[in-house]
């Protein structure tokens, strides 16, 4: 924390306060309903600046008071939440067979969440941009009716996406070097908010660390399901991206020299031994024909067909050596497994754990547990929601209107 009595640099005055700002709403998001009396003697902010800062919050409208007292020694105190009614924060996921889009208000809670079939894996990046933002469109419109302010948009993209929001290689949507965070901003024509664009591994990690039931894990890693498998990785408590922004690529690390050959070009990559296309054997399916089949396959494994077993326990087996792999590198305390891996998980987590006690030279693996993702096909999406969330707790705020 940064307070004004510790800082040398009073021409720093205007970043100081945002800090503060933003300390005094990540300590509401955290504990409201909570009184000016309690944020002061937990930030150590003296009360007159706490005072200052809540009334600039109540005035964005970011906090609002409660009406509710509390009675203690002394004068009852006024308690505090977020209101946050007149923002959204809007998270995009553009993936092979679908586009997906999600708002939540200021409180993470969930104001739209919409899934459109779309066929990425023969879309041009025009194409992708032109689709994203007319949903973009239908989706600040909506929050324009009900009087909400969009504070950014993050789009996900399986993909190698550089600090720039350039998308590298998408190997799953063919795209080189498509400027989509650009081309995007001049599509939706100066729409004065920030356009961001992340990985969609990323963004699925932020938002289990943001909404998830394992919130707020500090060491975390998740796996996404998808056509593509790619890592999002927190550690200590932040996402870790690598020098360029294209870590996390535990899909393409080769399993098996022999093996299948992967949409990288190369050859016996996680995600071709262990993908979801390794369980369904027909890649080009919409989302709806990969859920049927997918609930398919689940009801031949509750009935124990065996060669169905098989193929769960031989992609479970993958999984679990990718997952050895994180375990060994980063000592994670949680894996969680999302997409397509979410309905297979009952037949997929015992193999998998088993790879992973038997590859992980540390004891009990580390600490480290597997499990299903619990926030659905549009997990990316809310990380995208959730990083524009993250930029306002660290103090970029809404201009008051
Ligand atoms: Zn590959």
């Amino acid at each position: 924390m940064i307070t004004s009595t510790t800082d040398p640099q009073p021409a720093d005055f205007a970043d100081v306060r945002a800090t503060n700002l933003a300390v005094v709403l990540r300590f509401v998001r955290e504990h409201a309903p909570c009184s000016r009396a309690d944020i002061a003697a937990s930030t150590g902010l003296n009360k007159a600046t706490v005072s200052s800062l809540v009334a600039d919050l109540i005035d964005r409208r970011l906090v609002r008071e409660t009406g509710l007292t509390e009675n203690r020694v002394g004068r009852p105190a006024t308690m505090l939440v977020l209101d946050g009614s007149p923002y959204a924060a809007i998270g995009v996921e553009i993936n092979v067979d679908y586009v997906t889009a999600v708002a939540v208000d200021l409180s993470g809670r969930r104001l739209l969440s919409w899934r459109r079939s779309f066929p990425g894996a023969t879309s041009a990046p025009g194409q992708a941009v032109a689709a994203v933002a007319a949903l973009v469109r239908r989706v600040t419109n909506r929050m324009a009716k009900e009087e909400r302010q969009v504070l950014g948009v993050t789009v996900g993209v399986p993909g190698l996406v550089g600090i720039d929001g350039t998308v590298r290689i998408a190997p799953n949507l063919g795209w080189r070097d498509a400027d989509l965070c650009g081309d995007l901003a001049k599509a939706l024509r100066d729409p004065g908010f920030p356009v961001q664009v992340d990985n969609d591994a990323n963004l699925a990690a932020l938002a289990e660390h943001r909404f998830g039931p394992q919130a707020g894990t500090a060491n975390l890693v998740y796996l996404t399901g998808e056509i593509g498998v790619g890592a999002g990785v927190i550690l200590d408590g932040r996402l870790r991206r690598g020098g360029q922004g294209f870590g996390g690529e535990i899909g393409h690390i080769q399993l098996d020299p022999l093996g299948a050959e992967c949409r990288c070009g190369r050859r016996g990559c996680l995600e071709a031994v262990a993908g979801i296309g390794a369980v369904l054997e027909h890649a080009e399916l919409s989302p709806a024909e990969v859920e049927s089949e997918l609930d398919e396959v689940a009801r031949l494994a509750r009935a124990g067909d065996p060669r169905t077993l098989a193929v769960l326990e031989s992609v479970g087996r993958g999984l679990g050596k990718g997952v050895a792999l994180a375990a060994n590198l980063l000592n994670p305390e949680v894996v969680i497994l999302g997409g397509y891996y979410v309905p297979l998980a009952p037949w997929l987590l015992p193999a998998v754990e088993a790879e992973v006690r038997g590859r992980t030279i540390a004891p009990d693996a580390g600490g480290c547990r597997v499990v299903a993702s619990t926030l659905g096909y549009d997990a990316a999406a809310l990380g995208g929601a959730a990083r524009v969330l993250d930029s306002v707790d660290s103090g970029r705020l809404p201009r008051i209107s």
